[in-house]
């Protein structure tokens, strides 16, 4: 019988509700969306599609993506998922082991939102607790690898030798392009180095590292200890590449350098590495933090992000970004690197992981690992097996000759993985996970391969006393290293526990407060999509296991790759890259390697909008395309006469035109269509930076208008969370001609495709992909097509509510913007000597962070709301600015001095707005309490304004000695 009129249940679907979770993703429900749609004189979400976004691109194919489910059975499915990967133990290694992430820390950063949903600390006020972990994390390296200075984290350890590579030949005048790479360098490094090294004219030259000498090369790159395990005293090696002018590369592992010698002492220029076995789980490949550690000399030339000191407006010291790590925007396509999200989560979390174990806990963690290791090495030689090398710290390279299939077979039927190191030979890596069960089912298989008796749990005995070090004496580490009190002071769990919260306390994360921050997209990472990347059947499986260990991996990719594509309009989709700036290096690298393929081997001209991204340009810059400046006009679109004069300038090389859409000035520019067409008919691709998605699911497709290739941010518009400036990940989404020229991984037993590997593991940042899963898994196409459109509504009221305070720069058809837009302050600049930077601080003391500052455009904000941010606090915001704009006016009105007013002030600590003495035209309420809400609820910042100038001037990027007093005045204030 079909339902009763009368029932009072509703029906069953209605009950079951399978599109719940869209409801918690998107902030403002219906009667919030017909509030805002009304403000805005639209009848409905459609209709403001229609009046928001062009025609002519509007998108024809729905997505075809599998019906929505809720958060419980979308978890179900992805269980499902993941336990088609089989977890063996792995004592792999290459540069991948096991590690235990002590549980307060775990529960503390890692499943905290408070960590994991913060930005990129570009504004460092609001961003203390992580700048300070960061610093922490540089000290870290800097220390173990006996160097001066380190950055805040790399991608993975493969990119950072390449950055090594090309920061060696941006600083060493030597002659020659010709990179010496020894041959026990970890594969996947090679592969990456290979990939990097062609575009730019540089030659790899392969072989035993005894042989680095010989010839003539600007940089080696040494592994230390080796892929197989080798531990050898470099110092005579580098003292004579050195005196030679080449600059030297050390590849080491950060354990080992608490027992050995570090690269700074063997005499390395520069070392490189992968902090992941500080806690960080395999996770098939990532995320973790790799590390660049240069010689001071060398410091300027760092790429990626480094943190130093510097002091606030009170002259109490304060950290920041320093200056090399924010100039990417003005030094485009000669940034010393391309890289933007970098691996913060990952790097804090390695960094607490020292921090809680001191230099003893880690010293005692690799003694462990170090006396398990010697011990199956005697273990192994007593049952008459060979080892490559008689000198290691946690690998053995067994000889195993004709065994070699039957001990991987026997290891595997015992649960375990081994490296497959050579037809003849077999890797084992320890780790600090290895227990003495371990040890015995180790050399229980190596014993049944040969027929030898089986081990006895008394082997153990043999190390009771301790153990001789099986390395030269020569290279025992000598000196003290992490002596900074954060490295002692946090060592019982509660005081851990203390510290951890203490430093969250004093960011603003999504947990605070809206991060309105344009370009970015800080939208919900819910919770059910965090879940699964913790599961120990994505966490523990090694990048390079058998492929059918990790065939829960495939699915989870092939998925999520089928389900990009429809979101996109794309033919095929990788998700290698580890950033949107590696996205757009793989992106690229493929549009070079068609034109190479159809003979067209001379196109290397890549045209950029002014208003681009800074990391198109360098990018461009990195497959070793010339970029050629396209303006723009008054609207802040492409200028199309200008576009189509410098394609036809260029057409016999014209290789590529990067574009950004909706464009950086978040709008839908119409004549887009015609845009791609200008570049192909002159025989270029057309780039679409996909960092912009968030306001096109379900309602454009890029290729649809003529884009070639794009990458996506799964970090902005799939709700991968921030971590503080990573993870991230980058996919490369193509049209089919491109598909062949996607990446490729031989390491993983891929093969090498056309273009090679772009990142150290096949899947990239892998195991953070669940994230992405479960987000398109719970909203279906509809739920996405409407997150897109909610964007839009959000950012479109905005720019309405605040219109009547401050002028909106762009907008599109119909005065509409697209998902995000500019307000532009620097009117106030003439008025009344208010910046956009005023501004932004002082929305600070509001409790909000600060907008995108002087993106795209010098001196205004950006405001991308995203769907996430419910009606409330789109209006709480719009409340700060408009008390903002009034406190503003009585400055222009010279109620205010133009110096001394709240806004220069900003943000008001509050040691500043109690001090005893208060001489100012303002009252202590104006500055701490400007609306009543604030009475309620404050967030006071833990720091004034810190002065970035002075800071670059003192270039200081270690812990600060503890008894440091206040630093002295900074010399120049005002910038
Ligand atoms: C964020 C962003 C990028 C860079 O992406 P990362 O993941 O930070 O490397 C590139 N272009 C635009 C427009 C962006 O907003």
């Amino acid at each position: 019988m079909s339902q009763t009129a009368a029932s009072p249940f509703p029906g069953l679907a209605e009950l079951e509700d399978a599109e719940a979770f869209r409801r918690r993703h998107i902030g403002p429900d219906a009667h919030e969306q017909a509030h805002m749609l009304r403000v805005l004189g639209q009848r409905d979400l459609d209709s403001l599609m229609r009046s928001v976004i062009p025609e002519s691109i509007r998108r024809d194919a729905p997505m075809q993506l599998p019906a929505a489910v809720g958060e419980q059975q979308a978890l179900r499915e992805l269980r499902d998922v993941a336990r088609e990967n089989r977890v063996l133990r792995s004592f792999i290694g290459q540069g991948y082991a096991n590690a235990h992430m002590p549980g307060v820390i775990r529960r503390n950063v890692l499943e905290n939102p408070a960590w994991y949903t913060a930005y990129t600390p570009y504004q460092p006020e609001i961003s203390q607790g992580r700048l300070e972990a960061l610093l922490n994390f540089q000290t870290m390296v800097a220390d173990l690898t006996g160097l001066d200075v380190a950055n805040a984290s790399m991608l993975d350890e493969a990119t950072a030798a390449a950055e090594a590579v090309t920061l060696a030949r941006r600083v060493s005048d030597h002659a020659s392009n010709s990179v010496f790479v020894a041959d026990d360098v970890l594969p996947q490094t090679l592969e990456v180095l290979r990939t990097r090294a062609e575009p730019i004219g540089l030659q790899l030259q392969v072989g035993p590292a005894a042989q680095a000498g010989q010839g003539e090369h600007f940089a080696v790159l040494l592994q230390y200890p080796g892929v197989d395990g080798g531990v050898h005293d470099l110092r005579e090696l580098i003292g004579g590449l050195r005196a030679r002018g080449t600059l030297v590369i050390v590849a080491a592992d950060i354990l080992a350098l608490t027992l050995l010698a570090p690269p700074g002492e063997l005499g390395a220029d520069i070392a490189v590495g992968n902090t992941q076995r500080f806690g960080l789980p395999l996770g098939c490949g990532g995320p973790h933090a790799a590390y660049l550690a240069v010689r001071d000399a060398l410091k300027r030339q760092l790429p990626g992000r480094l943190v130093g000191a510097s002091v606030d407006a009170q002259g109490n010291s304060g950290l920041r970004l320093a200056l090399q790590t924010r100039e990417q925007h003005i030094r485009r396509e000669k940034a010393t690197s391309n890289i933007c999200t970098a691996q913060v989560l990952p790097a804090v979390l390695a960094a607490m992981y020292a921090v809680y174990h001191g230099p003893e806990g880690l010293l005692r963690i690799a003694q462990r690992v170090h006396a398990y290791t010697a011990l199956l090495a005697d273990g192994l030689l007593a049952q008459g097996w060979e080892l490559r090398h008689a000198s290691y710290f946690d690998t053995l390279t067994v000889l195993t000759g004709t065994h070699t299939e039957a001990v991987h077979a026997a290891s595997v039927a015992a649960g375990i993985n081994l490296r497959r190191a050579g037809e003849d030979r077999v890797g084992i890596a320890l780790d600090e996970t290895v227990e003495r069960e371990d040890l015995l089912a180790l050399l229980g298989v190596f014993a049944a391969v040969r027929g030898a008796a089986a081990p006895r749990p008394g082997l153990f005995e043999a190390a009771a006393a301790g153990i001789e070090p099986r390395w030269p004496r020569s290279l025992a580490r000598r000196g003290a290293y992490l002596t900074h009190p954060v490295f002692h002071a946090h060592r019982s769990e509660t005081e851990m526990l203390r510290y951890l919260r203490q430093l969250a306390d004093k960011d603003i994360a999504l947990d605070r407060a809206m991060i309105p921050l344009g370009s970015c997209t800080m939208k919900l990472n819910a919770t059910s999509e965090m879940e699964p990347i913790g599961w120990p059947e994505f966490a523990a499986v090694h990048p390079f296991a058998p492929a059918e260990q990790r065939r829960g991996y495939q699915r989870l990719a092939e998925e999520l790759q089928a389900w990009l594509a429809q979101a996109t309009g794309y033919d095929a989709v990788s998700l290698q890259p580890n950033a949107g700036s590696q996205g757009e290096y793989a992106g690229l690298l493929a549009i070079r390697a068609w034109h190479h393929s159809r003979g067209d081997a001379a196109r290397d001209v890549c045209l950029i909008p002014s208003s681009a991204h800074g990391t198109n340009p360098a990018s461009a810059h990195m497959v070793g395309m010339r970029v050629v400046v396209v303006a723009c006009d008054s609207q802040g679109s492409v200028d199309l006469d200008d576009l189509r004069g410098k394609a036809r300038e260029h057409a016999a090389r014209l290789a590529a035109c990067m574009i950004t859409y909706p464009s950086t000035h978040g709008v839908f520019e119409p004549r887009v269509r015609e845009i791609c067409d200008i570049v192909h008919e002159h025989g270029g691709q057309v780039y679409v930076d996909g960092a912009n998605m968030n306001a096109m699911v379900g309602l454009v497709s890029p290729p649809e208008f003529g884009a070639d290739v794009s990458h996506l941010n799964l970090h902005k518009t799939f709700c991968i969370p921030h971590g503080g400036g990573g993870p991230g990940v980058g996919p490369v989404a193509v049209r089919e001609h491109l598909r062949p020229f996607l990446p490729g991984h031989v390491a993983a037993g891929e093969g090498a495709g056309a273009v090679g590997a772009v990142s150290a593991a096949p899947l990239g940042n892998a195991s953070v992909l669940p994230i992405a899963w479960m987000y398109m898994r719970m909203m279906g196409a509809q739920g996405l097509r409407e997150a897109s459109a909610v964007a839009i509504l959000g950012a479109n009221y905005l720019a309405r509510r605040l219109a009547p305070h401050y002028p909106v720069l762009y907008s599109g058809q119909g005065g509409f913007v697209a998902h995000e837009c500019i307000i532009d302050l620097r009117a106030l600049k003439d008025s009344c000597g208010i910046t956009n930077e005023d501004v932004a601080k002082r929305l600070m003391d509001y409790g909000f962070h600060a907008p995108t500052m002087s993106f795209p455009v010098p001196g205004t904000l950006m405001i991308e709301p995203t769907e996430s941010e419910s009606l409330a606090e789109l209006d709480r915001f719009v409340g700060a600015l408009v008390a903002i704009r009034a406190e503003i006016a009585r400055v222009e009105r010279g109620e205010w001095p133009r110096q001394d007013n709240p806004l220069k002030a900003a943000p008001i600590t509050a040691a500043v707005a109690l001090a005893d003495s208060w001489e100012h035209a303002y009252t202590r309420e104006q500055a701490a309490f400007p609306v009543p809400e604030l009475r309620r609820h404050k967030y006071w910042v833990p720091v004034g304004r810190v002065d970035n100038v002075w800071g670059d001037r003192n270039l200081q990027c270690a812990c600060l000695p503890v008894a440091e007093p206040a630093a002295q005045q900074p010399e120049a204030q005002a910038a």
